[in-house]
């Protein structure tokens, strides 16, 4: 018999910690977890193992990982993750990213394990060219983007000095659900576009869309919306890449779709598939929010070997399914 590969999993509770992990185990690895439950959710665990532990604690961060032997990779998903609420939050923001992800990182080292580190399009700011590539400078605006620009040179530190193998995985606008709709977002409160679009179509309180006078084609904002799938498939290839000899050239990736869509063009494309009307209001700008945020993933693309296949209709319609599936027996 063979040994499955053990992926320890921090934000294995949450929404994208729990889809990879169902990835994982179905690629025959062996997922262990590790969630504070501060937005986890315990019902999403399900049959697997999970440390409940606050990743800011070093030792407790060490413990975990001894208790997991044969750990082969890391992924750190854990994280405080609201952009706005950063904003109101500094310090919390600051100290819960960017300390975990020093004790994840220094835990990683000691178990020889390669780190896969869940960063985001944050880390930008409001950038002056489109698209983004990885070399376009790091000038974040929020201390949520600032704490991830922080972990990922607290990262870069082990790698250049304690021989850590890692890649920062710079996550644009994910959405969508998987494994039959039985894996998705369910946040509370949701201030995510896409969740917020199907609420209001099933009944919720209309969509606001935030400001309509951006310098945009339509003047609503534009992102790149990634499907949870082609997400997660991106975390595999990571995984497999960094264990591959060799390194990977590179410390992080634009995970995206590569395409810009705005707030317009969700309401509509929602409107097509889901087949009605999405009840929407104006509502001023949203402080903060950048007009346009659009990857260039070539480097992705060449240094995985992966590729986005699923469309913004597959992420409205996988959304649906799992809203009013599974997720309304876990609220
Ligand atoms: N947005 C909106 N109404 C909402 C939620 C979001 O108009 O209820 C807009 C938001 O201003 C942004 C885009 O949709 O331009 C994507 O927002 P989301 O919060 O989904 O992701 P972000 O890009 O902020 O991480």
């Amino acid at each position: 018999m063979s040994i499955k590969k053990t992926i320890l999993i921090t934000g294995g509770a949450g929404y994208i910690g729990r889809c990879t992990a169902h990835v994982l185990a179905n690629n025959g690895y062996h997922p262990v977890l590790v969630d504070n439950f501060s937005t986890g959710r315990r019902a999403m665990v399900g049959e697997l193992t999970c440390f409940d532990l606050d990743l800011a604690d070093r030792k407790l961060t060490l413990d975990a990982f001894r208790k997991s032997p044969g750990i082969v990779g890391v992924i750190h998903f854990a994280a405080k993750a609201l952009v706005g609420e950063s904003v109101e939050k500094p310090y919390e923001y600051l100290r819960n990213n960017v300390l975990s992800t020093l004790n994840v990182a220094e835990a990683s080292t000691a178990a020889k394990a390669c780190l896969v580190h869940s960063s985001s399009c944050a880390v930008y700011g409001i950038p002056k060219e489109l698209p983004i590539c990885e070399s376009t400078p790091r000038v974040p605006v929020s201390p949520y983007g600032a704490a991830k620009a922080m972990a990922e040179d607290v990262i870069a530190q082990f790698v250049r000095h304690k021989g850590l193998k890692a890649l920062n995985l710079r996550y644009f606008n994910p959405a969508g659900s998987l494994g039959n709709a039985q894996y998705g977002e369910l946040h509370d409160p949701e201030t995510h576009l896409i969740p917020n679009v199907v609420s209001a179509f099933l009944g919720g309180k209309p969509i606001r869309i935030f400001g309509d006078d951006y310098p945009t084609p339509d003047g609503t904002c534009v992102r790149d919306y990634i499907h949870i799938e082609d997400l997660v498939a991106a975390h595999v290839a990571a995984l497999e890449t960094l264990a591959a000899p060799g390194g990977t050239g590179v410390e992080s990736l634009n995970i995206g779709a590569g395409k810009g869509v705005s707030v317009h063009d969700v309401l509509e494309t929602a409107a097509t598939v889901l087949g009605g009307n999405i009840p929407h209001e104006m509502a001023p700008r949203r402080p903060g929010d950048p007009p346009e945020l659009v990857a260039d993933i070539r480097q992705a693309k060449s240094i995985l070997r992966w590729e986005p296949k699923k469309s913004l209709s597959d992420m409205i319609r996988d959304h649906h399914a799992w809203i009013t599936g599974r997720a309304k027996n876990l609220l």
